[in-house]
């Protein structure tokens, strides 16, 4: 199949979030499959061309764009990698040269306009049919709706299926109407409950929902769960609606980023052959964030975002408890005050008990999940989540808010079925996670049974191999209502 890939965000040229590892390894695990892809995204300020081997595309020199009112000319650099994916960097610097990639400026609709734009001419210039244009989130949501208004009149693509995927739906790229005449559309479809309007306002990510072929989310959990009014951010109504094309599909891990038999950020690499050298990353571990090493002691890890979405009140409510089990806690985060204000204190309280990093620090990230016994993850809502992936894979044992991708990851240890591989909770309060973390902490005193459950984690298969087909899967049923 011929996939284009449109993204605001792709490892390693740049990264906020989870959607930048799923940009940077699905396009190669499609082309891995046989499959042509090309990916498109942004040529922000911060990336470098020269360390990233891209070379200018000489024959794209210059296109000029109409957004609203103005012109804008871009150029586009370009890269193929070694499993044959093609990368095309759209460089405006009037747009992409600021100080952060997701910007508050007034101008903030008409950067992801320019780059959906750029992706159609792109592939136009090329006489390039994709069988497939793969959106992701609110900054390409457009796509779909360009493909059938305003390039509807272009052959080229009238067997080309469309396909969005939602990685986090909090995220919806709304703006005002003008916007709508930015992006070269017309007012006609901007009406109470039209596909152009919500709340008064032009939702690209709602118009994205309306028109494309398929869509798809990051775990089967969150895809219906996105259709309650409790997870659906306003959009529960319009998502259920098209609930028969909506798709749920976890996002995999790289093995040779993610794996402790040969990460390089751990003092000691380890199987499940040679598990009690995982103690030795523990021991590295509590040197370094300066508590005392007691191997009965369990050491509970954290590494997350601090928003309200990671449950940080329920762990906050449940602190004072929590400390009177015998437990270890390192917590390695960065975000809102109030929460890193909380993990100061909580530091600062209990010595030799809690440490506290605030900051982002891959290293230690490694080193965490790869040192600790448990891994926490109460999560609000979690769409897909990677932490307790890694812990999994880590023989490091989750426990988790059964919701989203974790519930769909994380199976609840019960001495009766033999099947968890961590432990689980539904209720969103502190009392549950204390239970949880209490369950979990007499499991780990009976050594046979917590091998079984750390035994199961380690053998789960979290490949983008997986993942890949399942969206090939997506992608035919997309094309299916094309006529392809
Ligand atoms: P989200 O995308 O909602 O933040 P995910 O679990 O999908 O959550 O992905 C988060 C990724 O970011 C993980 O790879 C996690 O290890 C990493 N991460 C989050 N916070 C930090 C931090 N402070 N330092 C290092 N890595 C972090």
């Amino acid at each position: 199949m011929r996939i284009a890939f449109a993204t605001s965000e792709c490892v390693p040229f740049v990264k906020t979030g989870g959607l930048a590892d799923v940009s940077g390894a699905l396009p190669k695990a499609l082309a891995a499959e046989g499959n042509e892809v090309k990916v498109f995204l942004p040529l922000y300020g911060s990336i470098n061309t020269l360390s990233h081997g891209l070379s200018f595309a000489h024959e794209l020199h210059g296109i000029p764009a109409q957004i609203g009112g103005e012109t804008v000319y871009y150029h586009v650099w370009y890269k193929r990698d070694d499993t044959g994916a093609e990368f095309y960097l759209i460089d405006c610097p009037q747009y992409y040269h600021r100080s952060q990639i997701y910007t508050s400026d007034a101008d903030e609709d008409k950067r992801y306009i320019l780059l959906q734009n750029a992706v159609l001419q792109i592939l136009q210039r090329f006489n390039w049919a994709p069988d497939v244009l793969h959106c992701n989130d609110w900054q390409t949501a457009l796509l779909p709706v360009y493909l059938r208004e305003k390039y509807g009149w272009d052959s080229l693509f009238w067997k080309t299926a469309s396909v969005l995927s939602i990685h986090n739906l909090a995220y919806q790229g709304l703006f005002s109407k003008e916007s709508i005449y930015h992006a070269g559309l017309y007012y006609d479809k901007f009406y109470p409950g039209g596909p152009y309007e919500f709340h008064n306002a032009f939702s690209f990510l709602k118009a994205g929902i309306l028109y494309a072929d398929a869509l798809t989310t990051v775990s089967e959990t969150y895809a219906r769960e996105i259709q309650t009014l409790d997870y659906g951010e306003r959009l529960d109504g319009v998502l259920a609606m098209r609930r028969d094309d909506l798709f749920g599909i976890l996002n995999g891990i790289d093995p040779n980023d993610w794996n402790p038999r040969v990460d390089k950020f751990i003092p000691q690499r380890y199987d499940l052959e040679n598990f009690s050298d995982k103690t030795k990353n523990k021991k590295a571990l509590l040197a370094q964030v300066g508590l005392p090493f007691d191997e009965s002691v369990p050491m509970i890890g954290m590494i997350t975002r601090l928003t309200v979405q990671k449950g940080l009140e329920i762990l906050s409510q449940a602190f004072t408890d929590l400390m009177q089990m015998p437990v270890q806690l390192v917590i390695l985060g960065s975000g809102e005050k109030k929460y890193e204000d909380f993990l100061r204190w909580a530091a600062s309280t209990y010595p030799g008990k809690v440490s506290a990093y605030i900051g982002f620090n891959n290293a230690l990230a490694h080193l965490i999940t790869a040192g600790c016994d448990m891994y926490l993850m109460p999560s609000r809502y979690e769409p897909c989540g990677l932490n307790q992936m890694y812990s999994l894979n880590y023989g490091t044992v989750p426990i988790v808010r059964r919701t989203g991708g974790l519930a769909d990851t994380v199976r609840d240890y019960h001495e009766l079925n033999g099947q968890g591989n961590g432990f689980s909770f539904w209720d969103f309060t502190s009392y549950a996670l204390y239970t949880s973390v209490y369950r979990a902490l007499e499991l780990f005193h009976q050594k046979d049974v917590w091998m079984k459950i750390i035994k199961r984690g380690m053998s789960e298969d979290f490949s983008w191999q997986k993942s890949a087909r399942k969206y090939m899967e997506v992608y035919r049923w997309a094309k299916s209502k094309r006529g392809g």
